[in-house]
């Protein structure tokens, strides 16, 4: 829903944990030792291995290009990769025999990728979560996902695979496959195939641009206008202007599948109340008023807005705190802001 990105510091520090060797030259030599592994140790594995090498063929030595469309690409070279790759392992739960003992094709692929490794090692998780400062979980916009360290202990976002591990085992240690989120959402999703069934890509997609909460009176009672009682639900639907419509809604029921979105937010209708009876008391000319005899606290009339409503207003500022999405639509459902 709300829309985050990677900065190159980061990038670099990612692609240092695939080079074991500080002094080496040579890049991702750390992939390329597990894939030289794979192929001496499982006949069955070894198509899967050929995609790496140049020209397809093992003694020709390894591409990097290739590792680093899986290590850095973003979702264009996942759909390109997987389309290139999925002949190759039909099926990931078949056992093949690796080094003697039988193991799943998955597995054999988690030893090239190895998002446990991957996580453990240097706290990557740690690091990562740091720096991407993603303060709210960009899949709901509802739960906190601050990242601390106390006495050597972490609290921090979980890692999502927005194209799920199970399912693409080659993209569990993909820098732009792993989305920082609430552990909700998280949970959630599980193995949803993104693949099949389009939710918003939060390197990409600036999501919540693209849809809109909006209440909906049950019955005809619109009381709930008047700031009385709670007869009314919160709908997701297209924004005015979008062009593809259509496409928008059925990304907003797979959201409702993949995360329950929509149930989970008339689980805020409370708030939305609080909203809504805010906006009654807190009108123009009240906003007017405080803007006139506040001249020294507020720098403009969206502060005071954002003052009285407990949150940030604007688009820009979505992933600052929870809900920050529901309250400017509502908002302006309501009349308070115009855009
Ligand atoms: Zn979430």
């Amino acid at each position: 829903m709300i829309k985050i990105s990677i900065s190159e510091r980061l990038k670099e520090k990612y692609k240092e944990y695939f080079n074991k060797y500080k002094n080496e030259t040579d890049t991702y030599i750390k992939i390329k030792e597990e894939l030289t592994k794979v192929a001496k140790n499982c006949e069955e594995m070894k198509n899967f291995v050929r995609y790496f090498c140049k020209d397809n063929k093992l003694k020709s030595g390894y591409d990097n290009k290739k590792i680093e469309d899986i290590l850095l690409g973003k979702i264009e070279d996942f759909n390109r990769i997987i389309k290139e790759m999925e002949p190759r392992i039909p099926n990931k739960n078949k056992k093949v025999k690796y080094n003697g003992k039988e193991i799943k094709v998955s597995e054999v692929i988690f030893k090239v990728f190895n998002y446990t490794e991957f996580s453990k090692i240097h706290k990557f998780g740690y690091t990562f979560a740091d720096e991407m400062k993603v303060d709210v979980c960009p899949y709901c916009n509802r739960q906190y996902t601050f990242t601390v360290k106390v006495k050597g202990k972490t609290v921090r976002p979980q890692f999502d695979h927005y194209y799920p591990k199970g399912l693409y085992p080659y993209l569990a240690v993909s820098l732009y496959n792993l989305v920082p989120c609430c552990s909700i959402c998280n949970q959630s999703k599980g193995e949803f195939n993104t693949k099949d069934k389009h939710i918003f890509y939060p390197y990409e997609d600036d999501g919540g641009k693209k849809f809109k909460f909006q209440t909906k009176p049950q019955d005809d009672d619109f009381d709930y206008f008047m700031g009385l009682g709670d007869k009314f639900n919160i709908e997701l639907i297209p924004n005015e202007g979008v062009e593809n419509k259509k496409e928008i809604q059925a990304i907003i029921d797979n959201l409702e599948d993949a995360f329950k979105l929509k149930s989970l937010y008339n689980k805020h209708k409370e708030y939305v109340i609080h909203i809504i009876r805010n906006s009654i008391v807190n009108n123009e000319s009240r906003i007017e008023e405080l803007w006139s005899n506040y001249p020294e606290i507020f720098d403009s009339k969206q502060e005071i807005i954002e003052a009285i409503f407990m949150n940030y207003i604007y688009p820009k500022d979505w992933g600052k705190r929870p809900l920050a999405k529901l309250t400017h639509d509502i908002c302006k459902e309501f009349g308070i802001i115009s855009k």
